[in-house]
């Protein structure tokens, strides 16, 4: 079988997991998650990482930092995974969901400043907070997107989760809004088995950041409390893995990148089918996932029946993120924009891109693509 995406083991996880066991710190916090956020931190060019048990924890408590409160509203784009948009949720705020532009997939400049707008208008209130994506790791328009947010002064989120390793403008994806969480889930470019974590704009945010997501004790010889915590802290073990995955980090980026070049190289000339966004001068892609889009007029199979065909063949695909404004749960949450992450989400597909991949198994999936399609 052909994955989607695995991980990836990089070679000293069993001996960072075997000292953090012998050293008895496999409770929560010790020494690899110092060294973990330190290396994440050279790796960002930022100061200020702290890691946490997911990048879903890391979300939340980036919009907890944002001054998110009960009763706010927060933009979300909405061609993404749902755990982008639950933690708005979680601090009792409403979602407001905004459209996609065509070139990167993600959060429409244009459609972000319409929904500012118009939300002002109908409630009196900017909304408090912007939650953007950078989906299968391709950067969003950030130049555009902090252009609209600072001219309204709303704290941007930068939902980094699909794209660590991604560039920007000569920045890390993660690294630009005011917030950025990272997810090192099992099947994202590097993993901890299970973690993420939150890039702070400075030393404070750091250090409250580390406060809240360890149950928000005071510094006191009894357990005193002032403000609601949380129990967010990445694990020492889980950092162990953590630091023997980011050393391969860069080759990892690398791996995909290469892959997606295959992909780019091997299905140009197929008529209907376009590989989702070559980087330019101004960024580059993790390539977390390559992806296609399929152009309904000239191809015959849908994605899905594209994708039952290529399971057949043993080769594993998934259909791009369902927007959250056509998710049940998100059916209250007002949505602006037209029907591009709808057009994105019907007619794209997720190919293999882990980076345990050999050139051959991408050779194979390109001419299972081209079989059937023809
Ligand atoms: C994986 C992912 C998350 C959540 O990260 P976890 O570590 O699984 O909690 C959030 N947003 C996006 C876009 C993701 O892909």
């Amino acid at each position: 079988m052909i994955k989607l995406s695995v991980p990836h083991l990089a070679g000293n996880e069993k001996k960072y997991v075997g000292e953090a066991v012998d050293s008895t710190w496999i409770v929560p916090l010790g020494p690899f998650v110092d060294e973990f956020e330190k290396r994440l931190e050279g790796y960002l060019g930022t100061g200020h990482v702290v890691a946490l048990s997911a990048g879903t924890a890391a979300i939340h408590l980036g919009l907890v930092m944002a001054g998110v409160k009960a009763g706010d509203e927060v933009i979300c784009q909405s061609l993404t995974f749902s755990a982008s948009c639950n933690p708005i949720v979680y601090l009792g705020a409403r979602p407001v969901l905004v459209d996609s532009e065509e070139t990167t997939w993600n959060m429409s400049p244009q459609a972000l400043e319409e929904a500012i707008i118009d939300r002002h208008r109908l409630t009196g209130h900017y909304p408090a907070a912007i939650v953007v994506v950078h989906l299968y790791g391709m950067p969003a328009m950030m130049d555009e997107i902090m252009a609209v947010a600072n001219r309204y002064s709303i704290p941007v989120v930068e939902d980094a989760a699909e794209a660590l390793g991604s560039e920007y403008m000569g920045q890390r994806c993660g690294a630009i809004g005011l917030y950025g969480a990272l997810s090192f889930n099992g099947n994202k470019i590097i993993t901890t088995s299970g973690g993420g974590a939150l890039v702070c704009p400075d030393a404070e945010a750091d250090k409250r950041v580390k406060f809240l997501s360890t149950q928000a004790r005071e510094d006191r010889p009894y357990y005193y409390h002032t403000t609601i915590g949380y129990n967010y802290r990445l694990s020492n073990v889980s950092a162990a893995i953590g630091c023997a995955q980011i050393e391969e980090l860069q080759q990892r980026v690398e791996r995909r990148r290469a892959i997606h070049q295959l992909y780019a190289d091997g299905l140009e000339n197929i008529l209907g089918v376009k590989v989702h966004c070559n980087p330019t001068s101004d960024f580059d892609s993790n390539y977390w996932l390559s992806t296609i889009l399929f152009d309904p007029e000239i191809i015959r199979r849908t994605p899905d029946e594209t994708r039952m065909f290529l399971l057949e063949r043993g080769i594993e695909t998934r259909l791009i993120w369902r927007p959250m404004h056509m998710q049940p749960v998100f059916a209250d949450s007002p949505y602006y924009g037209r029907d591009c992450a709808q057009r994105i989400f019907e007619n794209g597909l997720c190919l293999p891109s882990g980076s345990s991949l050999t050139d051959g198994e991408i050779v194979k999936v390109i001419s299972a693509i081209k079989d059937a399609l023809s």
